[in-house]
């Protein structure tokens, strides 16, 4: 079973040829020199070396009613697929709760628009928001009306009462604003009702917390969440459905081993893995998505609470030590941030952090699009340019496999196409005429 749903950008494409710069298609092969991209459609039906003079006039506006396509020089610049950040949360800003709870929905909701549109600037033309957003950034997305990536939705993440997700101080107050449906479940009947919601509520993916956390107040890493059972029953309801991917957020070692043991397709930070749920994730093909630019970097002292910073060094240590452990054991990893927990817009800092970690730099790439797609399974359609594939992809100006950490600034990604429509020029390089935007 297969996610139907795969936003299309409802804006222009062209017909486009992208001429002449490296090829890094997102397998993990080496570059192809001097490539070419014909993209129709909005999607690729041409990738390759760049042909023979003939064989690509031959090419050239050969159906009837068709127009030649233009040509884009790009001599001495990069091609790589669009990246996709498999963990992030459009609609928070957990470093200063007392702010995020005093604001109005509508700065929300605007913060919200304004996060996706730097996410999609940063070159990821395709995210997994794994709770706190609901299906109307999605689908504003979808039909045109505002910039940003693809969306899979968790909507909310599951936990127990007391659980990572339960946003209840101690004397009853929110620590944060109310997700969009309920996210407690403590009975096999509150499992049940609540995906059923989820799905109605139009979930893509179901995230559940099967540990504490670091931003919680009365729990840690440590602490079990959901239990292996329930994350069992989870994922069989949705096997009844659209076959849902079940992403758990899990970072001490035994809440990581139920999330594998209960079938999940993803481990969300995993910080404490030990080394039999590194072997676990290997027998059971479990993806870990390590979001390394959360796990690293520790906040200022003064703008957050005590608990949480004295949480992050612990757990931050932690994480630097296992998840290299796990990532050098050939575990499948695809890469995403956590953003909303760190700074949004500045996602591809994660292809850095990896390469700190262990990873070459071709593996990072491969992690931030390829094996995202299979986790989003979306292969079919984004992680690779291939033919067939949507036209998502970014250009840059310098060789990412000699220097990773050039991508980590955003201005770096100099042009963005999504589905074949150009939504980022900032060099000018297509004819800046081009760019359409839906923001005008
Ligand atoms: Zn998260």
């Amino acid at each position: 079973m297969s996610i139907a749903y795969l936003p299309a950008t409802n804006r222009e494409s062209e017909h486009i040829i992208l001429r002449g710069a490296t090829l890094i298609d997102g397998n993990g092969g080496d570059p192809i020199t001097d490539s070419e991209i014909e993209v129709r459609d909005g999607r690729i039906v041409y990738v390759g070396s760049r042909p023979d003079e003939g064989t690509t006039s031959a090419r050239e506006g050969n159906d009837a009613g068709d127009t030649s396509p233009r040509v884009i020089q790009l001599q001495g610049k990069t091609i790589m697929p669009g990246f996709i950040d498999s963990h992030v949360h459009f609609g928070l800003t957990v470093e200063n709760p007392a702010a995020n709870l005093a604001r109005f929905a509508s700065e929300r909701i605007v913060r919200s628009v304004v996060n996706a549109r730097n996410t999609l600037m940063a070159g990821v033309t395709t995210a997994r928001d794994l709770g706190g957003t609901d299906r109307g950034i999605r689908d504003s997305i979808e039909q045109g009306l505002i910039l940003g990536p693809r969306i899979h939705l968790a909507i909310s993440p599951l936990s127990p009462t007391g659980g990572h997700t339960d946003f209840t101080m101690p004397n009853g107050m929110p620590t944060m604003p109310p997700m969009p449906v309920d996210p407690i479940i403590d009975t096999d009947d509150d499992v049940r009702r609540t995906i059923r919601t989820l799905v109605r509520s139009g979930a893509d993916v179901i995230k559940v917390c099967t540990t504490g956390g670091v931003s919680s107040p009365t729990d840690t890493p440590d602490d079990i969440g959901v239990p292996e059972e329930h994350v069992r029953l989870i994922v069989e309801e949705t096997a009844k459905r659209a076959g849902q991917p079940v992403a758990a957020h899990a970072q001490g070692p035994e809440g990581i081993k139920a999330a594998i043991r209960g079938g999940v397709r993803s481990v969300e930070h995993g910080y404490g893995i030990d080394d039999e749920g590194i072997e676990l994730m290997l027998e059971h093909g479990t993806f870990r998505v390590p979001t390394l630019s959360s796990a690293l970097r520790i906040p200022d002292p003064k703008n957050v609470p005590g608990y949480l910073y004295e949480k992050k060094v612990k757990w931050s240590a932690i994480a630097r030590e296992r998840v290299a452990v796990a990532m050098a054991a050939g575990v499948k990893v695809a890469l995403g941030t956590d953003a909303g927990v760190c700074p949004h817009g500045l996602n591809l800092r994660e292809e850095m952090h990896a390469v700190e970690l262990s990873l070459t730099p071709m593996q990072a790439i491969v992690a931030g699009t390829k094996n995202a797609a299979e986790l989003l399974r979306l292969s079919a359609d984004v992680g690779t340019l291939e033919e067939g594939k949507l036209a998502d992809l970014v250009v840059v100006d310098f060789d990412p496999l000699a220097d990773i950490t050039a991508l980590a600034e955003p201005d770096n990604v100099k042009a963005v196409v999504q589905g074949g429509s150009l939504v980022k020029d900032s060099a000018g390089w297509f004819g800046s005429a081009a760019v359409t935007s839906a923001l005008g």
